[in-house]
């Protein structure tokens, strides 16, 4: 079986290295390859097999993309892929003749061997680059020939609201994908424990891909900007034994996280402080890491104060850090200037898709 992994573009190389970690766990045969035909926020898996014992001894065959739904923190999406095709020239081709090598392709597949003629079934699409093509014209279109494929076995049902079975099509450049999306219409980074919602919330998958590049080995742990709680949520989710601190200034958004970690079952794991960062050392004397989604000044503040709250911030930092922090911005100026000024060295450095904007990410030490 072929699965189709969505994430965050980006954070592929560490899901990559995530879903490999999880796949080795089943005993089956197994290849991850990144950004499968260049597709960037894209995984592929090639899995064998996989069983496990049931209560009874018996020897099931194990859903593997059910297991990865459950136990990935970087996917956003498990589909089961049916085909993958280059579509050369498609971004420049009138809309009615790249609608009809869709409907074309879609109608030489076998569809039929991904769902029973009584489920019911919608296509929920997904466009990203120049076309003349816009996505609702791509799910009408593989609709139409999904209907019609199908209608040679019987009636099929169109259900667009609940559908028993979501085909997915994407078109992302030059690349169609069509496959079944196990994961249904909530993106698996749109986590169950969210209960207060944060304007300016990071998902919680590059939550996760944060608290990867930190490697925290154990010791204690900050989010000194940490709104709604995700990033200790999450690292406190996956079993971290350390110190989980959470710092926030405003008091409905540390009550926020307080009711999402509550709901994360995780409200004992981490310490909540109401509190400035730019005075760190007066609630903390040292930790060993530091992540955060830092203010840009775009949904909450004035962009014009970020310079000088990076600044005092990493000033603050300095007297507590002792090992590594890894910090998302879209203020790239303002923060180099901040990491340079206060005696830190960035290791690492990438961006990272997120709401749109790609961001800039950085691993100091
Ligand atoms: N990662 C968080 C989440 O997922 O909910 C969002 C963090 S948001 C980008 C930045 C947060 O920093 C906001 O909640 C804001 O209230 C808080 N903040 C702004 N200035 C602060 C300061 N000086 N000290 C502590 N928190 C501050």
């Amino acid at each position: 079986m072929r699965l189709l992994l969505t994430t965050s573009q980006g954070i592929e190389y560490l899901t990559k290295a995530e879903v490999e970690n999880l796949l080795s766990q089943l005993g089956a045969q197994f290849r991850v390859e990144e950004k499968p035909l260049g597709v960037e926020g894209r995984v592929l898996a090639e899995v064998g097999e996989a069983f496990y014992t049931d209560e009874k001894g018996r020897k099931r065959e194990l859903s593997v993309a059910t297991y990865l739904n459950e136990r990935s923190r970087l996917l956003h999406r498990v589909i089961v892929e049916i085909a993958s095709e280059r579509f050369e020239g498609i971004s420049e081709e009138e809309s009615e003749s790249a609608l009809k090598r869709i409907k074309d392709f879609v109608a030489s597949l076998p569809v039929e061997k991904y769902i029973k003629v009584s489920e019911s079934f919608a296509v929920r699409s997904f466009r990203k680059g120049e076309h003349k093509i816009t996505s609702v014209d791509i799910a009408k279109t593989v609709g139409k020939a999904i209907f019609d494929r199908l209608s040679r076995y019987g009636t099929p049902k169109v259900n667009l609201d609940h559908p028993a079975v979501i085909f997915r099509a994407e078109l992302v450049g030059e690349v169609f994908f069509l496959g079944i999306d196990t994961t249904g219409d909530s993106s698996l980074h749109k986590r169950p424990w969210r209960v207060y919602d944060h304007p300016a919330h990071l998902k919680a998958s590059i939550a996760s891909a944060l608290i990867e590049l930190a490697e925290p080995d154990g010791g204690p742990f900050i989010d000194p900007f940490c709104g709604s709680g995700t990033i200790p949520i999450e690292l406190a989710l996956g079993g971290y034994g350390g110190k989980i601190i959470g710092l926030e200034k405003y008091r409905k958004h540390l009550h926020g996280a307080e009711m999402n970690a509550l709901a994360a079952g995780v409200y004992d794991r981490i310490e909540f402080i109401l509190g400035d960062a730019t005075k760190l050392s007066e609630y903390v004397e040292s930790v060993d890491f530091a992540v955060s989604n830092l203010p840009y000044g775009l949904k909450i503040g004035r962009k014009s104060m970020i310079p000088r709250l990076y600044r005092e911030f990493f000033a603050e930092l300095a007297k507590v850090l002792e090992k590594r922090g890894v910090f998302i911005t879209t203020e790239k100026r303002a923060i180099e200037k901040a990491i340079g000024e206060n005696g830190f060295k960035i290791v690492h450095r990438r961006l990272i898709g997120h709401g749109g904007l790609m961001v800039h990410t950085y691993v100091v030490e």
